[in-house]
């Protein structure tokens, strides 16, 4: 006879839909099986901690020893004997699911076929004790595409911190090379890779902080031929271009393609961010802020002016967070605003950035000639 079965045990059990309903209300689901047993998916929401496991990683994963937590294995044995291991290590509030995950099918409760494993709980787990993100929103971080314009000064802070965040594919779109003069402020870079492809150099920093990142390497310039080619299929854009006529392709495919753009910019002393999302008709465009682009004159780049290498950590890190809310769909973005940041007065402002009937992008009136076209508008800045 098994010896979970014939088992005397004071450890609670309660039902599949129980368990989901505690789940739902904050109490944690461990799915203690095996990883192969994890053929037919796992609970919804359940994290993976197979039960030899448990002792050396319960603490990363529950810092809180009163949350209640729920274990869940195959027909509700092994979870039995993994509430008790997890009594014994002072989580006083534990209970194991009646029938386990084939009762839990059996009632037609939520699976999930791609589960957080214990690394990723381990990795998130200040992600997954906040009600806002937990685990079904760090769900959403890693079935996440973003792509970056850019692994320059707006790239690297954003990228850094996504890839920490856990979103699973990051599209890195640049074909600049490291100079040293960049490392001033584009710190996804290093000393020893000077003269590597941008691309190549972020890859490395990022694969380094979280291996489990998918990055994809686009090493050409945006251009009218490319930009819808690159940017389908992601779920966010953020504009960390150093031109206007790049700016203005994003803005332009990231309209026709519904996904929100989160654009960033930086001068001297001074940044402004501000979230485009296509998707609301009460969205204003990158031309409801700049109709149409400046003179070459006009228009300055980092090269030429200057920029405080702190500055853009500061605006990468507020688009990134940006991108985040979008991803998990929380909080209130910065679509309508346009946030300012005032280093040297150490001064935020922000200014209310309606959408405009008349903007030549997304007016009323806006007609579409092709990239082409949105190209030609910047030309007298290409030069
Ligand atoms: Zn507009």
């Amino acid at each position: 006879m098994n010896a979970a079965a014939s088992h005397e045990t004071s450890i609670r059990q309660i039902d599949p839909a129980e368990a989901l309903a505690h789940q739902r209300a904050d109490a944690l689901l461990i799915d203690v099986r095996d990883p192969n047993e994890h053929e037919a998916g796992m609970p919804d929401g359940a994290i993976a901690l197979p039960r030899v496991d448990i002792p050396a990683r319960i603490r990363e994963i529950a810092a809180d020893p009163r949350r209640e937590i729920l274990t869940i294995c195959a027909t509700g044995r092994r979870s039995l004997l993994a509430a008790e291991t997890l009594r014994g290590l002072g989580y006083a509030n534990v209970a194991s699911v009646r029938g386990g995950f084939k009762r839990w099918q059996a009632e037609g409760l939520p699976v999930a076929r791609g589960a957080l494993d214990a690394d990723a709980a381990e990795r998130y787990a200040r992600h997954l004790v906040l009600p806002e993100v937990g685990v079904a929103g760090q769900q959403k971080l890693l079935d996440a595409r973003v792509a970056l314009i850019g692994a320059g000064g707006l790239g690297s802070p954003a990228g850094l911190y996504l890839a920490a965040a856990g979103v699973g594919t990051l599209t890195l779109i640049d074909d600049d090379r490291v100079e040293r003069s960049n490392l001033q402020r584009q710190v996804l870079h290093a000393d020893a890779r000077v003269g590597m492809a941008k691309t190549e150099s972020a890859r490395v920093a990022l694969s380094a902080l979280n291996p489990s990142v998918r990055v994809q390497l686009q090493g050409e310039r945006v251009r009218a031929a490319n930009v819808e080619a690159l940017l389908r299929d992601h779920d966010v854009v953020i504009d960390g271009a150093d031109n206007f006529p790049t700016r203005y392709l994003l803005d332009a495919a990231c309209r026709r393609l519904k996904i929100p753009l989160v654009y960033g910019a930086v001068h001297r002393f001074t940044g402004q961010v501000s979230v485009f999302d296509a998707r609301r008709d009460d969205s204003p465009c990158y031309r409801c802020l700049f109709p149409e682009p400046p003179s070459a004159a006009e228009a300055p780049n980092c090269s030429e002016a200057g920029v405080l290498g702190v500055l853009p950590g500061v605006i990468g890190l507020l688009q990134a967070t940006e991108a985040i809310k979008l991803v998990l769909g929380v909080g209130e973005t910065l679509v309508g605003r346009l946030l300012c940041y005032d280093a040297l007065a150490a001064r935020f402002r922000e200014l209310r950035l309606p959408r405009d009937p008349a903007c030549p992008g997304c007016g009323r009136d806006a007609g579409f000639a092709g990239y082409e076209d949105v190209a030609r508008i910047c030309g007298a800045s290409v030069g």
